[in-house]
């Protein structure tokens, strides 16, 4: 596709952006089970699989298949933030898919519909996806987070770890030949770094242990506000394309 269709695309899902302002870290709670947190010792396989989670009798979401592990998030109490939910928001699409595409948390129409990326910065997603040819049916989109944070502040690190053994089980359902990680707070979680997005974006990284490439690239929601950046994430969006292809060999 050329770039002025791309551009076009963009356009048409593009508005006056809706920027709202972070709000400083609320406290996490006092008690987030020591057995959740993602610092705990996890090599090969195990590291793939998530470490245990006070929600699972049996310690492990290793065994749990879709339904299972979709009825034990629409369950989790394991941090604060399930207080003010409405509901989780699980992930959609589809399940074998080779892209996957992992944002940071739901924001307030997320909330709502249950469903990951569905407001504004959503339909941009849907438009940058378009523009490599996906449909968002033939994509899996996650987020580190299955709850929204209140008033969409940033997550904090106890929300983070009490929550990716979640997202660790759903990659290693998918097994996606791609990971493309929206947004400078998933990418650093993903990446376990503190680099910076514009350093991050632009080269092929792996997600460990399972070695699956992955891509970083600008959160829509920044892309709304800064649309010049739409140039390097659709260079980015060739990258993950290109690393795809190499891939089916
Ligand atoms: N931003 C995200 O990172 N994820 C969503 O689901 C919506 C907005």
């Amino acid at each position: 596709m050329v770039d002025a269709e791309l551009r076009d695309k963009y356009l048409e899902v593009m508005g006056v952006a809706q920027w709202v302002p972070r709000s400083p870290a609320l406290g996490c709670p006092a008690a987030v089970p020591e057995t959740i947190r993602s610092d705990s010792p996890s090599v090969s396989e195990a590291a793939f699989e998530p470490p245990s989670n006070p929600s699972a009798p049996d310690g492990t979401l290793s065994g749990l298949g879709w339904e299972q592990l979709q009825a034990r998030v629409a369950g989790c109490t394991a941090c604060e933030l399930h207080a003010t939910r409405t509901q989780t928001v699980f992930g959609v699409g589809d399940r074998h898919a080779e892209w996957m595409i992992i944002g940071e948390a739901p924001g307030g129409d997320e909330d709502r519909q249950g469903e990951p990326f569905v407001g504004r910065a959503g339909q941009l997603l849907n438009a940058m996806l378009q523009a490599v040819g996906l449909g968002r049916n033939q994509v899996f989109i996650a987020n580190i987070l299955k709850c929204r944070p209140p008033r969409n502040r940033d997550p904090l690190p106890c929300e983070v770890s009490a929550c990716e053994a979640y997202l660790r089980r759903q990659i290693s359902l998918v097994r996606p030949k791609l990971i493309l990680v929206v947004g400078r707070i998933a990418a650093q979680t993903l990446l376990n770094t503190q680099v910076s997005i514009g350093r991050l974006r632009g080269q092929v990284h792996r997600y460990h242990p399972a070695e699956i490439p992955l891509v970083v690239t600008y959160h829509p929601a920044y892309l709304l506000r800064s649309p010049k950046e739409k140039r390097k994430s659709w260079e980015d969006l060739r990258l993950a394309q290109s690393v795809v292809r190499q891939q089916r060999g």
